[in-house]
Parts: structure tokens; C-alpha cells; sequence
């Protein structure tokens, strides 16, 4: 690693030491591709694409806190669990972590913050498909008013249109039970 790290761009290096950056105060921007990212990636409809990575690494002024924060953006070509249909989803993910050392012991204060255990050089990918991972949507779906699937049910085995008023079609299904 050298000093010319401090503002990089473009060119993300493939592993880093989070608190050695933080003692430099670096900051990274550039992009990483969706496939290196394979958790992620498996459940992309086509796979491909690159995420977006801005992260700042800091000591705190007076005490020795190391801080890693910043924004992570991909946009995953996904299917929609209501309608089936491709969908674009924009995952978006803004970090904030604490860096210790492994051994070190968290101040009080520092309860609430999320923690990454330093021990060895971490991956940078994968580092940010773990904070892409818990932005994830349990169920990703379009928005309800984008969604075909709104318009449509199920009735006597054949879908079609019907109500835009959900509770229209609740109303009905109570008749007929
Ligand atoms: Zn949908």
C-alpha cells in the first residue's frame, strides 16, 4: 500500500487494511464489478453491472477511534415477487463502523455504533456485499402502484383484471366464502 492511496479513484485495490487507511485518512471511489460479489450477484437476473463505492476512513480528532463510512450504490436487475417480472431495484447501503483491532474492547459510548473486528487485510468486495447484503430487501417488489400484479387475480384458475381497489376484491372473496 502507498500514500498515493488517499485519494483514489477509480481503481479500487482488491484488499485493504480499514484502520491503516484510517490512519491516513483515505478516501476510495471507484467501481467494483457486481460479479465479484456472488451473494449478491446470484440473485441479479443478469448478473452483471458495477457498484459504486465511496468510502472515507478516519481517525477521530483527540481520541483513538477509527471510523469507516460512506455511500455504496448498485443498481440489480431483480424479479418482482408479486408480479414475476424483471425490475430494476437500486440497492443502496451507507455504512458507518467502528474499526477495532482484534483484542480491543469497545467504551461504553460506542455501544450503539456498529463494529468491524480488524485482524488481517480484509477483502474489499467483500467487505461492501456484506453492508449491500443487509440493504437488501427480504422481498423485493415493485412499488404498489407499479406493479402489474395490482390489477390482477386469481379467479377460478384464470388471472385477470379485476379491481384496483384492494379491498374491493377482499370484499368479494368474503361473499364467496
Ligand atoms: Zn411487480
Amino acid at each position: 500500500m502507498s500514500s498515493s492511496w488517499k485519494e483514489l479513484h477509480g481503481q479500487l485495490p482488491e484488499s485493504i487494511d480499514p484502520i491503516q487507511l484510517a490512519e491516513r485518512g483515505a478516501h476510495l471511489t471507484g467501481t467494483l464489478p457486481l460479479r465479484s460479489m456472488p451473494r449478491i450477484s446470484q440473485g441479479s437476473l443478469d448478473g452483471s453491472g458495477d457498484v459504486l463505492v465511496d468510502l472515507s476512513f478516519e481517525r477521530s480528532v483527540g481520541e483513538k477511534i477509527f471510523l469507516m463510512h460512506g455511500d455504496l450504490h448498485v443498481r440489480l436487475r431483480v424479479s418482482c415477487q408479486r408480479c414475476l417480472e424483471a425490475m430494476d431495484l437500486n440497492l443502496e447501503a451507507s455504512p458507518w463502523l467502528i474499526l477495532m483491532k482484534a483484542g480491543e474492547r469497545l467504551a461504553a459510548h460506542e455501544d450503539d455504533t456498529d463494529v468491524l473486528v480488524v485482524d488481517k487485510p480484509l477483502s474489499l468486495s467483500t467487505l461492501v456485499e456484506d453492508e449491500l447484503l443487509l440493504a437488501l430487501p427480504m422481498v423485493p417488489m415493485h412499488e404498489p402502484n407499479r406493479c402489474p400484479a395490482r390489477s390482477y387475480v386469481v379467479r377460478d384458475g384464470h388471472i385477470g383484471q379485476e379491481e384496483k381497489n384492494p379491498f374491493a376484491v377482499l370484499r368479494k372473496m368474503k361473499k364467496t366464502r
